[in-house]
């Protein structure tokens, strides 16, 4: 029996990209999957496959801006599975754009998927978790929270930068009570998020950089994996990955 195996899973932003790749490793090394995102139709696919290889997954339609959608899911799980052990912080947004654009509705929207959501799941998970005296919460920061993406990523590294400032908070906090916490930093990884650009230079930018830099999504989930097989006395707190040819 492997550390992942029978472990109830929740990630958010399961649709696509790091987070259904995430799923289908932990589905094959034996996790129940609680799949969270707004587009149920993939979120049911991806459920039907796992099932048909043999696993457990169910899909909940969620939106991470509201928060009773959250709370929704992580309740989901505990229904179904009897309680959550590791909650995936991987729903995100990344709109690039110079902030003398000034789109603003869209800075406004990065903040509420990818702050304001992982807030709500923390929220949502933490006291099932605190009860249980275990478990393990996974957010999704970015190269960009760790360095500013000057130029047309300002706001978005802000909130990659709030994710791991909430995460370095969690961690001294609720560490002490047996619950992990672990931030991924990664580099460009292919997914669906480089097209989220409504700015045509900075979409024309995202995308060079991509096709010159990117590594398949399931690098993310080998990570991921690798933080949750830990023996419980270890908390894995920071992960950085990148493309070895990316500089930024
Ligand atoms: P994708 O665009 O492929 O996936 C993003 C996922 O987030 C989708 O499943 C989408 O599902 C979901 N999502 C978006 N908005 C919401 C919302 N309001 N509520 C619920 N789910 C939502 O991108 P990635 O897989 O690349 O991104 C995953 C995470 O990884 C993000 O946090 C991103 O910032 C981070 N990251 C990605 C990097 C990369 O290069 N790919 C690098 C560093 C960090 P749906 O539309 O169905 O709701």
């Amino acid at each position: 029996m492997n550390a992942i195996a029978n472990k109830v899973v929740v990630i958010t932003g399961a649709s696509s990209g790091l987070g259904e790749a995430t799923a289908r490793l932990l589905a094959g090394r034996g996790a129940k999957l609680v799949l969270g995102a707004r587009r149920l139709d993939r979120l049911e696919k991806l459920a039907a496959d796992i099932i048909a290889a043999g696993g457990e997954a169910i899909a909940v339609a969620t939106d991470v801006a509201r928060r009773a959608d959250v709370e929704n899911l992580i309740k989901a799980g505990q229904d179904r599975f009897g309680r959550v052990d590791v909650l995936v912080n991987n729903a995100g947004i990344m709109p690039m754009a110079a902030m003398s654009k000034l789109k603003v509705d869209e800075w406004d929207r990065m903040i509420d998927v990818n702050i304001k959501g992982v807030l709500y799941g923390i929220a949502a998970a933490l006291p099932g978790m605190r009860a249980n005296g275990s478990g393990h919460i996974i957010n999704l920061s970015s190269v960009a929270g760790l360095r500013v993406s000057a130029g047309v990523g300002t706001v978005y590294s802000a909130t990659k930068f709030a994710v791991k400032a909430i995460s370095e908070g969690l961690r001294a906090e609720v560490g002490p009570e047996g619950i992990r916490v672990t931030t991924l930093y990664p580099g460009a990884v292919a997914s669906e998020l480089v097209n989220g650009s409504s700015d045509a230079d900075a979409a024309a930018g995202m995308k060079a950089f991509y096709e010159a830099n990117e590594i398949p999504s399931d690098s993310v989930a080998r990570a991921v994996a690798y933080a949750i097989e830990q023996p419980a006395d270890l908390s894995v707190n920071e992960i950085t990955l990148r493309p070895t040819r990316q500089e930024f």
